[in-house]
């Protein structure tokens, strides 16, 4: 069985609970004879680093303050992971390490790398020891060991046989990133972020089938989605844009992560040990990806001008001061971006062949497709005019333009970018599932609405799904043919099928538009949400569903920067959802709604004057269609049930079904059986409603069938779905047959309700509904 390389940085270790956080994974994703490989745990490098420095500036008290820092963090790692015994041994291990550098300060024998390499060498023995104490046979090592370079060169050949030497038994092994050896046994770094690289060398070395990189991010964004909270997370992107991103600096990989892989087939991917069961980014070969955009910022750069490069002298810089040096040539000058803090040691090194241009630059690059990169350069110098932000310096390559300033850019501006310049001429993948009255009247409309839609964003239907059978094509389907194409191409539907395929999608954004009236297919909601989906329901399943689900369910959308429209789940096309929504957003208080939320059940309340029996007007509404096929589901008053769940849900409240009080439209009795047995039983419900009926009428009223939610001044709620007797003059007695009607209360519209009245069903309203659900989403994502 292939191998797989798991790694985890930094950030995926920061603290106890990470660690532990990290243990789950690897119990859930490792087998025997897998690698992890780990960084240091949170910002312990950069502490390593400031120590480095107050050595060399012979700072002995800010030496030791760091020192000790250093150890209070490790020490309560170990406190917090480990049992009394090998909590003992680690915490003593640790204290002969720092003991060890104190001395070694103290007789100015310190190694750079040495130093630096604790950081790993901690992390992997905690977490290959927690490993171990969970059960699970893991052996930490350190990749001194394995990966020896020589010259800067590493020696592949000799790596790969120390590795099948040294990683041959099913354990997991957990192995330091960020470190190797040179051939006199000399500590060396592969580079700032390294362990990305070290994990994929390994995968190289190993012949793994797939290396994932576990981080703090679901993948990589079309930005960093620290700064900009609309940044696009990619399903996919291309080696060539990831390794162009990395030579950039941005942190997201390692600049020579990809080396390892070329000619190898080893699958890479970037996924978050925060969320684990969000999809990740895969990073493809080229042909497998369409190309993207992205923004990288820069910080406090220098930018140097240098007369002659010999070859490898950059590497070797990069490799001085540990961090990625980008280079390129602008009007046959070569020049350099270094980090501000190691300008000095560049300029020593290439004395009398180079000199500062700029100094503390702040800046980004735009990276994109070679055709878009020169209106995009236009459009962002016009932006930065626009912000007031002075461009020092511009460079233009084949697949990015460069800027740098010595303003900040501060995420408003990145955000500006950002809308500006990448989430333009995205595109949109809609599935369509359900294709019954309403989703056939829906997929019509898409013709004229997915061209209208098109003017602002690329909007395309990629898969159509029935319960049995689905249409999939992922560069979108024809909208006036697809009746000849699904007569052609469809396929039995599957669940597991519709997942993969939405997850091979290789879109900017995806929109699920679930126009079923199935619980199964509501079901699959976290596993869309997981895929990166937006939705939009129809259907009133997971609306209505548990609260802890439901819940669940809304903070993984929020999570996921994901939006959840269900305009037509209520009152079809009537935009109750909008009406509820502003007033809330206007800070109105909404106390009371009350109305008629089934058609079915408004047309046969209103239409009902005692000429004929109640069954009978039920079979007529039966025989046009107005009903569910048995009509007993209406009658239950479970689908008013759950829209008045949804609206009480829409205005903040947590209830659930079983808070609503549900009174049926029908003696208990006949809910049950079949629907002969009703029929040779409807005068039952003959006597029932009749009875009903009197009553209303000896009281002066009218009886209609209503949901009532109150929120009283405690904040308890009242909520029902019942009959009610109701006013020969208000607004539900003079209801048109099967029209529904909201009437709502609140703090502003007490007195005199605000109404809002139509038809609640029906194919063409409901679609169209669904069309403003997908408008509305669009302009959200614009
Ligand atoms: P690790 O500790 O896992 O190696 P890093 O901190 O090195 O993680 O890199 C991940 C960080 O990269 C994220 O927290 C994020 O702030 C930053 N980042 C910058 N640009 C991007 C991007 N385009 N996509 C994802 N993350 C990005
Ligand atoms: N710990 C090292 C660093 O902080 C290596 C890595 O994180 O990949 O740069
Ligand atoms: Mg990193």
């Amino acid at each position: 069985m292939a191998k797989v390389v798991h790694k985890f940085g930094g950030s995926s270790l920061s603290s106890a609970e990470r660690y532990q956080a990290v243990a789950q994974i690897v119990l859930s994703h490792c087998r025997a004879g897998d690698c992890v490989v780990v960084s240091a745990a949170g910002k312990t490098t950069n502490t390593l680093v400031k120590l480095w420095q107050s050595y060399q500036q012979d700072d002995i008290q800010g030496f030791s303050d760091i020192l000790l820092q250093l150890e209070n963090h490790q020490a309560e790692l170990i406190k917090a992971l480990f049992q009394a015994q090998p909590q003992r041994q680690l915490l003593s291990q640790l204290d002969t390490e720092l003991q060890v550098i104190t001395l070694h300060a103290k007789q100015k024998t310190l190694h750079e790398a040495a130093l630096l390499a604790h950081g790993e060498l901690w992390s992997a023995r905690i977490l290959g020891c927690y490993l171990t104490q969970l059960g699970f046979a893991a052996r930490h090592v350190d990749a001194r060991r394995l990966f020896t370079l020589h010259q800067g060169q590493l020696l592949h050949q000799q790596n790969k046989r120390s590795c099948a030497e040294q990683l041959s038994e099913r354990v997991l092994y957990v192995v330091t990133g960020f470190i190797a050896s040179d051939v006199a046994n000399n500590t060396v770094t592969l580079g700032r972020n390294g362990s990305d690289y070290s994990a994929t060398l390994l995968a190289n070395y190993i012949d793994a089938s797939a290396v994932s990189i576990w981080t703090d991010t679901q993948g990589v964004f079309s930005t960093d989605p620290r700064k900009v909270a609309s940044a696009i997370k990619y399903p996919k992107i291309c080696r060539a844009q990831a390794h162009l991103l990395a030579r950039l600096g941005n942190p997201v990989l390692h600049a020579k992560t990809l080396s390892p892989l070329k000619h190898t087939n080893i699958k890479l991917q970037v996924r978050s040990s925060f969320d684990v069961e969000a999809t990740p980014t895969e990073i493809v070969k080229e042909g497998y990806s369409k190309a993207k955009r992205f923004i990288t910022t820069f910080d406090d750069l220098d930018l140097i001008r240098v007369d002659a490069l010999a070859q490898g002298e950059v590497s070797e810089l990069s490799h001085l001061i540990q961090h990625s040096i980008h280079q390129f040539t602008t009007k046959g000058e070569a020049f350099l971006l270094i980090p501000a803090q190691s300008t000095h040691r560049v300029l020593k090194v290439l004395s009398g062949r180079a000199n500062i241009v700029e100094s503390a630059l702040q800046g980004f690059a735009i990276v994109a497709s070679s055709a878009d990169i020169a209106q995009l350069q236009t459009l962002a110098a016009q932006l930065l005019n626009e912000q007031n932000v002075v461009v020092r310096f511009n460079h233009q390559d084949k697949e990015y333009a460069l800027f740098l300033t010595d303003q900040a850019i501060d995420s408003d501006v990145l955000a500006i970018l950002h809308d500006q310049l990448v989430s333009k001429d995205r595109e949109l993948a809609v599935v369509i599932a359900g294709l019954g009255n309403v989703g056939e009247v829906f997929v019509q409309q898409c013709q004229h609405q997915v061209a209208r839609l098109q003017q602002q964003f690329d909007v395309k239907v990629v898969a159509l799904v029935r319960s049995k059978k689905m249409l999939f094509s992922a560069n979108g389907i024809a909208l006036n043919t697809w009746q000849q194409q699904w007569e052609n191409e469809s396929n039995t539907y599957s669940n597991e099928e519709l997942i993969e395929r939405i997850g091979e999608l290789d879109y900017e954004h995806k929109v699920v538009i679930d126009i079923t009236a199935s619980e199964a297919f509501s079901d699959l909601y976290p596993q869309l949400i997981n895929q990166d989906c937006h939705l939009i329901s129809a259907n009133k399943y997971a609306g209505t569903a548990q609260s802890a689900w439901y819940q669940q369910l809304c903070e993984q959308l929020f999570e996921r920067n994901l939006y959840w429209r269900y305009n037509t789940s209520v009152g079809a096309g009537l935009p109750i959802n909008f009406a509820l929504a502003d007033l809330q957003h206007s800070g109105d208080r909404i106390t009371h709604i009350d109305g008629v939320f089934s058609g079915t059940l408004s047309w046969l309340c209103s239409s009902f004057d005692g000429s004929q029996t109640f069954s009978s007007l039920v079979l007529e509404a039966q025989k046009m269609g107005y009903t569910e096929p048995d009509p007993r589901e209406d009658l239950s008053g479970r689908d008013m049930q759950r829209k008045l769940l949804i609206l009480a849900r829409d205005i903040g409240l947590t209830l659930d079904l079983a808070d609503i009080e549900l009174e049926p439209l029908m003696p208990q009795e006949l809910a049950q059986g079949s629907w002969d047995e009703f029929l040779t039983r409807r005068e039952e419900l003959d006597v029932f409603y009749e009875q009903q009926y009197q009553s209303a009428l000896a009281q002066e009223k009218v009886l209609r069938y209503t949901g009532s939610l109150h929120v009283l001044e405690s904040g308890k709620v009242k909520a029902k779905v019942g009959i009610a007797f109701v006013d020969k003059s208000s607004a539900i007695a003079n209801l048109t047959p099967g029209d529904n009607i909201f009437v709502i209360k609140s703090v502003w519209y007490e007195l005199n309700p605000l109404v809002l009245q139509g038809p609640g069903a029906g194919k063409e309203v409901t679609a169209a509904g669904i069309h403003s659900d997908l408008y509305w989403l669009v302009q959200m994502l614009k």
